[in-house]
């Protein structure tokens, strides 16, 4: 970045985090989507690792929000406060030149959410603010050639949502978007704990299962892991250690797998026969840090039939979307602006 050309900056709104990424520099803001708000003054006390660090720790009139909740972005005020906390963090407070941001949006977006988004980050100090659709973002990311005139199915499953979206020639052909993704996972977890084991655990505790033993197919014994958990019992109240295979996860979270596999389902039917055929050839591309849970792929092949592929950097390939997409702007442009 030379010293006095317009800064650009990529967001990447997620429902669990917030990623800015600078072309040329990468991802230098990775924190949690949580603003804690006091409930009396209706003031934002503070923003992303801060405020996730206040949960459970402040008094009852604060509270942890989440605007992305359900990929929805469901208070604008709010969003303009956390857009001009990341601007100003990337850019540090002396700075004087006004940036031109990109930053990810729900491809179900009305053009009044649209005009909205662009509003709030002009609000929060942007020069101009392109808001791009996540599965063109994620599709740049991962490096699907989005101009080719076949179609590419993309599946980004985040935090709060899950996103199937066929793209051809630029722009999105067919997309569907359902709140189940990492976070039900994790619930699902917590549910099957208390039914079977009768043992209270939190959500860092059931991400931590997730991810270090979760698997979406099940396994053979040889083929399991194992990890040792701790609870509070449902009964005596008291602090229980219990150990965990991957195979009661798989068991867990069938459930909410089988919303994403119907997801994926429902967007190929709803593809043009000529596009849809196009998938045996792609294949489907995952992104979002759910796509990573252990044998999802195999589980695609298995309920679709097509081949899935797991992205590089799964987790990063929205905000590396956002930075490509700025860099080379006057080739991604009629994408990003596409309704
Ligand atoms: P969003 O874009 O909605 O903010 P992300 O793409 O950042 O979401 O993904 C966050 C989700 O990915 C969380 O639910 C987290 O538990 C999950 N996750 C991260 N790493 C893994 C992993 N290795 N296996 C399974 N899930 C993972
Ligand atoms: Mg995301």
């Amino acid at each position: 970045m030379s010293f006095f050309s317009t800064p650009k900056i990529g967001i990447d709104l997620g429902t669990a985090n917030v990623l800015v990424y600078v072309p040329g520099k990468g991802i230098v803001i990775n924190e949690p989507s949580v603003v804690a708000i006091d409930t009396e003054t209706q003031q934002v006390k503070a923003i992303g690792t801060e405020a996730k660090d206040m949960i459970g720790k402040t008094p009852d009139s604060i509270i942890a929000f989440r605007p992305m909740r359900d990929g929805v972005i469901a208070d604008y005020r709010v969003t303009e406060a956390m857009l001009r906390y990341f601007i100003q963090k990337t850019l540090g407070s002396w700075n004087l030149l006004k940036p031109d941001v990109v930053v990810s949006v729900p491809a179900g977006i009305t053009s009044a959410e649209r005009r909205a988004v662009i509003e709030a980050g002009l609000r929060a100090g942007a020069g101009s603010v392109i808001p791009a659709k996540e599965p063109i973002l994620a599709a740049i990311g991962a490096g699907v050639p989005i101009y080719e005139p076949t179609g590419h199915m993309i599946v980004d499953i985040g935090g709060g949502t899950t996103d199937v979206a066929v793209i051809s020639l630029g722009s999105i052909v067919t997309a569907k978007s359902v709140k189940c993704a990492g976070n039900k996972i994790d619930q699902s977890i917590i549910d099957y704990v208390k039914r079977t084991h009768n043992l209270a655990i939190g959500e860092r505790t059931s991400e931590k299962i997730k991810i270090k033993i979760g698997g979406a197919m099940r396994q053979s014994p040889e083929n399991e892991l194992e990890i040792l958990i701790k609870g509070r019992d449902y009964v005596s109240g008291l602090p229980r250690q219990i150990k965990m295979s991957t195979n009661e996860v798989v068991i867990a979270i069938e459930r909410e797998l089988a919303i994403v596999i119907q997801t994926i389902k429902d967007v190929m039917h709803e593809t043009k026969p000529e596009l849809a055929s196009d998938l045996i050839d792609n294949g489907i591309i995952l992104t979002g840090g759910t796509s990573q849970l252990r044998y999802l792929t195999d589980l695609i092949l298995a309920k679709t039939g097509i081949k899935a592929y797991l992205s590089d950097d799964a987790l990063y390939c929205v905000a590396k979307g956002t930075g490509i997409a700025l860099e080379h702007i006057d080739v991604y442009k009629k994408a990003l602006l596409a309704k």
